[in-house]
C-alpha cells in the first residue's frame, strides 16, 4: 500500500515525572541534593535495609495537591500507597513505593491557548512516587550504583491521548513546565532531569474504509522540549511507514514498545516490550498508613494557588493593553511577572514598563544569562524609570543607558539621570536649533518627505533620530517630532 492510499492521524498522550522541590526525600530525612558525593545522601530507609520504616514527607504531599488543583483535578479524600515490584540494581528494595489504584489527584484538564486555537489534554491522574537511584556505566569493566537520588519525590502526571501534533505537544509540555515552576513545586531543571516527558505515541490509519491503530510506543525520559517535538515527529513517520510495509497487523497484534531517543541521530530506538500493570505485581504498601484529606485541607491548599501563567497573560493583554508577544515575554517566569506587576503598582505606566522590559531589561538579563526577575533591580526603581520616560523627563535612549547603570548602582533613576546629564531638554528654542541643523544636513530626506506623502512618516522618524543623535540623547523626542512635523508642513517659510 502507498501513503497516498491512506489517511492518518497522530495520537499522543503523556506521562510526565516532576521532581518536587522538597529539601528531604519522600520517605526519609535524607537531603535531596544534586551532585553530592555518590551514596553520601542515604540512610537505612532509602537504602532499603531490612526493618527500616518509611515516613511520608508532608510537604511533598502538599506540593502534589497544589499541582493537582492547578490542573483542575479532584483530590482523593483517602489515598493509599502501593508497592510496584521490579528488580533493578538502582532500586534497593526491589520495589518502588507508588500509588496504583487510588492516586491523590484525578480527573483534570490542562488547556493552553495557542494562537487562535487551544491545545488541551485531560489529566487522568497525578500520583506521588519515589525515584530510583542511578546506575553509572562510565567505569570500564563494571557498573556503579549511586543511591543519592533513590527516594526523591516525583509527581507523575498522566494525560489522556488528546494531543494530535508534535507542535501541540511542544506547546503543552512548555506550558506545563511553566506551571510547575510558577507554583514553586519544582525547579524543573530539564538538564538535571527534574522534569522528564514520556510521550505515548501511535497513529490511527484509515484504509479501505477501516481504521487501524499502530502499536503504542512510549519514548522514555525526554528531557528537552525540542526532543519531545522531534521524537514525536520521528515516531509518527516511522509508524506510518512500518504500517505501510506490513498493513496486515491491527491494534494489539504487535506489542506496545518502550523506545529511547537518540538525540544525535534523531531517531528512536527499540528498548523492550512495554510492561503491563500485572507485570509489576502491585500490592498495598503495609508500612505506610493511608492519607486522609479533608475538604478543609483542600481549601487551604487552594488558597495557596498563585495567579497562574495563562490567566495572568490574559490579564496583561486585556487590562494592561499589552501585545500577546510582550505579555508572553513578561509572564515567561514568575519572578519577572511579579516584577512587572510591582513596577506598575509603583506607578510605572504598563505600556512603558512593558516596552522597557522587552526592549532593554530583557537584553540586559540575557547578557547575564538570567531572567529579568533575577537582575536584582527593585520593582519600584523600574517603575520610576518608566514614569520618567512617560513624563518626558528622559527619553527612551537615555532610559536604556540609565538602566545599565541601575544594575550596579542603588541610586534612584532620577539621581542617575542627573548625574549622567541625561535629563531631557524640553526647551523649544534649543530643540528648534537642533531641528534646523538636521534639516540642513539631510536635504534628501526632507525633499522626499515633502514631495511624497507616503515617505513622510518614515522621514519624520529618521529626522527625529538624527535630532536625538546630535543632541547626545538629550532632546525630548516628542517635542522634536512635533517641531519636525510642523516644519515639514510649512517648508517654504524659510
Ligand atoms: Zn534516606
Ligand atoms: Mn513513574
Amino acid at each position: 500500500m502507498k501513503e497516498s492510499d491512506i489517511t492518518h492521524r497522530l495520537i499522543v498522550g503523556f506521562e510526565i515525572h516532576v521532581q518536587l522541590a522538597t529539601r528531604s526525600k519522600l520517605f526519609c530525612g535524607c537531603a535531596v541534593e544534586f551532585g553530592a558525593a555518590p551514596n553520601s545522601r542515604t540512610c537505612p530507609v532509602c537504602l532499603g535495609l531490612p526493618g527500616a520504616l518509611p515516613v511520608l514527607n508532608r510537604r511533598a504531599f502538599e506540593l502534589s495537591m497544589l499541582t493537582g488543583l492547578a490542573m483542575g483535578c479532584d483530590i482523593a479524600p483517602v489515598t493509599k500507597w502501593d508497592r510496584k515490584s521490579y528488580y533493578y540494581p538502582d532500586l534497593p528494595k526491589n520495589y518502588q513505593i507508588s500509588q496504583y489504584d487510588v492516586p491523590l489527584a484525578h480527573g483534570g484538564r490542562f488547556e493552553v491557548p495557542h494562537g487562535d486555537e487551544t491545545v488541551s489534554a485531560r489529566i487522568i491522574r497525578a500520583h506521588l512516587e519515589e525515584d530510583a537511584g542511578k546506575t553509572l556505566h562510565d567505569t570500564p569493566g563494571c557498573s556503579l550504583v549511586d543511591l543519592n537520588r533513590a527516594g526523591t519525590p516525583l509527581l507523575e502526571i498522566v494525560t489522556e491521548p488528546d494531543i494530535s501534533s508534535a507542535e501541540d505537544a511542544h506547546v503543552f509540555c512548555t506550558e506545563l513546565h511553566r506551571l510547575v515552576t510558577y507554583l514553586g513545586v519544582s525547579h524543573a531543571n530539564m538538564q538535571m532531569g527534574q522534569m522528564r516527558f514520556e510521550p505515548n505515541i501511535n497513529v490511527a490509519i484509515e484504509a479501505d474504509g477501516r481504521e487501524y491503530r499502530t502499536p503504542i510506543s512510549e519514548v522514555k525520559n525526554l528531557n528537552s522540549f525540542r526532543s519531545v517535538r522531534r521524537a514525536i515527529e520521528f515516531e509518527y513517520q516511522r509508524q506510518v511507514q512500518d504500517w505501510l510495509a506490513d498493513p496486515g497487523y491491527v491494534f494489539k497484534e504487535r506489542p506496545n514498545e518502550n523506545r529511547g531517543w537518540d538525540d544525535d541521530r534523531g531517531v528512536t530506538v527499540f528498548q523492550r516490550g512495554k510492561e503491563a500493570a500485572h507485570d509489576y505485581r502491585y500490592f498495598p504498601e503495609p508500612d505506610l498508613t493511608q492519607v486522609e484529606v479533608t475538604r478543609a485541607d483542600v481549601a487551604e491548599i487552594r488558597e495557596g494557588l498563585p495567579e497562574l501563567p495563562i490567566p495572568r497573560r490574559r490579564r496583561l493583554i486585556e487590562d494592561c493593553g499589552l501585545s500577546a508577544d510582550d505579555a508572553a515575554t513578561i509572564v515567561s517566569d514568575r519572578a519577572t511577572a511579579d516584577l512587572f506587576d510591582g513596577a506598575v503598582r509603583a506607578g510605572g505606566p504598563p505600556s512603558t514598563v512593558s516596552k522597557q522590559f522587552v526592549n532593554f531589561w530583557a537584553k540586559l538579563a540575557n547578557d547575564r544569562g538570567v531572567s529579568i526577575g533575577a537582575l536584582g533591580v527593585a520593582a519600584a526603581r523600574m517603575g520610576a524609570l518608566a514614569r520618567m520616560v512617560d513624563e518626558g523627563t528622559i527619553n527612551a535612549t537615555a532610559a536604556n543607558r540609565i538602566a545599565e547603570r541601575m544594575l550596579e548602582s542603588s541610586e534612584s533613576p532620577d539621581a542617575l539621570a542627573d548625574a549622567m546629564g541625561l535629563v531631557a531638554v524640553l526647551d523649544a528654542d534649543q530643540t528648534r536649533e537642533w531641528v534646523d541643523q538636521v534639516f540642513a544636513a539631510n536635504e534628501k530626506a526632507v525633499g522626499d518627505a515633502v514631495s511624497n506623502p507616503k515617505k513622510a512618516k518614515g522621514a519624520v522618524g529618521f529626522l527625529r533620530g538624527q535630532v536625538m543623535k546630535i543632541s547626545g540623547g538629550k532632546a525630548n523626542p516628542k517635542l522634536a517630532g512635533e517641531l519636525i512635523e510642523a516644519r515639514l508642513a510649512a517648508p517654504r517659510d524659510d
